[in-house]
């Protein structure tokens, strides 16, 4: 008998109950927008800032309407310059140069690793030659370089780090939480991330000018004050004026559904690793397929897995693809020639100077990516495994 896995790759958790009793509440009280509040009432916006603030040790932290907006607001806030080169990884999601182009800036990719990411003698390289003053880190699928090192770099160069951490939420290195190495970290809260609001981000800093001028883009008005999570009043003297307004505000309604999902955040991260340490034991020193190092350092939230098939030829990958597809098991592949779904590709982003990186295209060329989703069980995990094997078993006999 074939094999077939019939689970939904795209399907995430339902909304707990709790969650929806406090949409239910916001909507009863109708006050949606997170400066509409009554007198002595703290809008569930302002509660979710400070409670995330607190989850990962930041000073401040402002809710957003995106992770892309809060990356874009991120190199607002810090001062980026029309024409200004920010450095950023070689392999992430279109989001990213989509908010280094949307700040006016010019993204300069750097290359990454087999372990997915950033290559830090390139990263040196880089530095050198274009003397950027921007990395925009870009924690793609969860992976994290090792931020000693790269903190080292960067303070060395007088680089100002912003983290993408929309697969790294919940995850730390070395005990420093994702988004604290770096001057700004940012989030989503978008579905495929992990906490679930359909759309939605956060930005966390401890500079102080950052966060003000980061609250007067978001949309602020002159109502910053009801930040709890935010700048003190007397940061916004100085810049209240000059600091457009570019609306991306969260709002309380998907506040108050995040609220009880950060609470649960770090059970969730250990369930989505037990299923990825499942995967990875199943595929683990199977011929043809490499899986990622991950490093002692590194504490995951494996919402998603990667692996290569370094053997593979393009037209053997696609076969595997299709392949495992027809057998319910959905994996995107970096490697194709044209963008599909959400997977895109640095050649795919025609806006951004054309530029060589033939190590990270040889690294995507065999790269398979499948996400998680925690309605997966542990037996799907064991299944899927047994499809991925038998179609590489499968492509790698008809090779020889
Ligand atoms: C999802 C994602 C973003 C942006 O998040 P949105 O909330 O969808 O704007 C940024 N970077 C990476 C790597 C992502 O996967």
């Amino acid at each position: 008998m074939v094999l077939k896995f019939t689970g939904s790759f795209t399907q995430q958790e339902a909304i707990s109950e709790k969650a929806i009793e406090a949409a239910i509440a916001v909507m009863r009280h109708g006050r949606l927008h997170r400066y509409n509040v009554i007198h002595g009432e703290t809008a569930e916006t302002v509660l979710l800032e400070q409670e995330f603030a607190k989850s990962c040790g930041a000073k401040y932290c402002l809710a957003v309407a995106s992770g892309g907006y809060a990356l874009t607001t991120a190199l607002r806030a810090s001062g980026i310059e029309k024409d200004d080169i920010v450095l950023t990884n070689a392999f992430t999601l279109a989001p990213v140069p989509g908010a280094i182009h949307g700040a006016g800036g010019r993204p300069v990719f750097v290359e990454i690793t087999k372990d997915l990411v950033l290559d830090l003698d390139d990263l040196k390289q880089k530095i050198q030659s274009t003397n950027a003053k921007f990395l925009m880190l870009s924690h793609m699928r969860g992976h994290l370089v090792d931020m000693d090192a790269l903190i080292k770099i960067t303070n060395n160069a007088g680089i100002k780090v912003i983290e993408d951490c929309a697969h790294t939420m919940g995850a730390n290195w070395n005990g420093i939480p994702s988004g604290r190495s770096g001057v700004i970290g940012c989030f989503s809260t978008q579905t495929f991330k992990h906490i679930n609001s359909g759309e939605g981000g956060f930005l966390i800093t401890d500079d102080v000018e950052v966060m003000a001028r980061a609250t007067m883009l978001s949309g602020s008005y002159m109502l910053y004050e009801s930040h709890l999570a935010g700048a003190p009043v007397e940061a916004f003297e100085n810049i209240r004026y000059d600091t457009p307004n570019c609306s991306g505000r969260m709002d309380n309604l998907r506040a108050a559904i995040l609220r009880p999902q950060l609470a649960d955040l770090p059970i969730q991260a250990e369930r989505w690793n037990k299923r990825y340490r499942a995967l990875e034991s199943g595929l683990n020193q199977f011929e043809d397929i490499r899986l990622t190092t991950r490093p002692s350092k590194e504490y995951f939230v494996a919402s998603s897995f990667q692996f290569c098939l370094p053997k593979f030829t393009k037209k053997q990958i696609m076969t595997f693809v299709s392949g495992c597809e027809a057998r319910g098991v959905q994996l995107k592949w970096f490697g194709a020639s044209l963008p599909i779904g959400f997977t895109s590709r640095h050649d795919s982003w025609k806006y951004v100077d054309k530029q060589k990186l033939p190590k990270t295209d040889k690294i995507l060329s065999v790269l398979l990516d499948m996400r998680i989703p925690l309605t997966f069980s542990m037996e799907d995990c064991d299944l899927i495994c047994e499809i991925i094997k038998q179609e590489v078993k499968k492509v790698s006999l008809e090779k020889g």
